[in-house]
């Protein structure tokens, strides 16, 4: 089989049963140029637990008159948090937020406390200050943007993030996704897109068993690819499952199994395998059963933080960096650090002088 899959192939990955899995999964070990699996290793810093969607899996927003919510992060308590990470040698400054929080009042009267306008301008100085005052480098995950948002957050993000989830609009009606404007595919899609024409180094990925079909998969992989393809801005695609949590709307609803996560984490190998993109998998969110994604292909573990828990998962812990290390040696792996931006992207075609400067520190 070549790289270049259509969807009757993926379609046919995505079903496959008994020793087909088990060719499929030879099959991704031919695209494998190296025996090196990364992770970068970051402080992930919710700026705000205030978000305008409402997502049936979501177990990272707070209500705004819950006491216990984020509603804005202090400037000082950023800094403070930042520095605490570059003590425990961290270089990626994860900034995952909610979506348009600045719609809510609260959001909008601690704006106006700390001397912004709009979520975009605090966003920029936090991570214009992180540039200036720390050695880490910002990634900035807050949802969709617009083209000239995007434009701001290039200056400042080394790389940027936003899941596409699914490209199906038949999502929007079902629990997962029925009362999220901002899960609309045809946004998130526009997003990636806009990300694309300004250059900026991307992540990506899908979140299977959230009432997807197997097809739904296979065109959502399809629609990352032909963005990829034309902007090559892609850097990986995430792999994500859902995780059924007590107290989420969707508590009861099923997991996907683990032979669908293979099925799909060797579908997304063979199918970004001619485009050196890389496939990551969550490790804290598949615990016990890791270390089978790397013999489907996956070569990347994503951000992985020795400081801060993993917000968006919350009840799912990240491995230590020496337990990630073990597991992954143990595959007959060798475990590297990167950094949020992957190395081809590291010049004056895609970052700016102060980027690349901040970035050589680590290099
Ligand atoms: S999953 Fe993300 S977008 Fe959806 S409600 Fe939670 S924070 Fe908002």
């Amino acid at each position: 089989m070549t790289s270049n899959l259509n969807k009757e192939d993926i379609l046919h990955i995505l079903n496959a049963t008994d020793s087909e899995i088990i060719e499929y999964m030879a099959e991704t070990v031919k695209y494998r140029e190296n025996n090196l699996i990364t992770y970068s290793k970051n402080i992930f810093i919710p700026l705000t637990e205030i978000c305008r969607n409402d997502c049936g899996y979501c177990n990272f927003k707070k209500n705004p008159d819950d006491p216990e919510a984020i509603i804005l992060k202090r400037k000082e308590e950023v800094l403070a948090d930042l520095k605490e990470a570059e003590g425990y040698g961290c270089k990626e400054a994860l900034f995952t937020f909610g979506e348009d929080a600045d719609e809510e009042e609260i959001v909008q009267l601690k704006l106006a406390e700390y001397g912004y306008e709009k979520m975009i301008d605090y966003v920029v100085d936090i991570c214009q200050m992180t540039l200036d005052e720390t050695t880490l480098i910002p990634h900035t995950n807050g949802g969709n943007y617009s083209y000239d948002d995007l434009k701001r957050l290039k200056e400042v993000n080394a790389s940027m993030g936003l899941m596409l989830e699914n490209s199906s609009n038949r999502l929007m009606e079902l629990p997962a996704h029925n009362k999220s404007p901002g899960k609309n595919p045809e946004l998130r899609l526009e997003t990636i897109r806009n990300a694309g024409k300004l250059k900026i180094p991307y992540t990506t990925g899908i979140l299977i068993g959230i009432g997807e079909t197997k097809e739904e998969i296979a065109e959502s992989l399809l629609a990352i690819k032909e963005l990829s393809d034309e902007y090559g801005h892609i850097q990986e695609v995430i792999i994500q499952n859902f995780t059924p949590i007590p107290g989420i709307e969707m508590e009861s609803w099923p997991e996907p199994s683990f032979l669908d996560m293979i099925r799909t984490v060797i579908a997304g190998t063979l199918l970004f395998a001619d485009s050196d993109v890389s496939i990551q998998v969550p490790p804290n969110l598949n615990n016990d059963t890791a270390q089978i994604f790397l013999l489907c292909g996956a070569d990347d573990w994503g951000g992985v933080s020795p400081v801060s828990p993993d917000y968006v998962n919350i009840t799912s812990p990240w491995p230590g960096i020496d337990e990630l290390q073990k597991l992954t040696e143990d595959a007959g792996f060798e475990l590297t650090e990167r950094l949020c931006v992957y190395e081809k992207y590291i010049n004056s075609e895609w970052l700016n002088d102060t980027l690349l400067t901040s970035i050589s520190e680590h290099q």
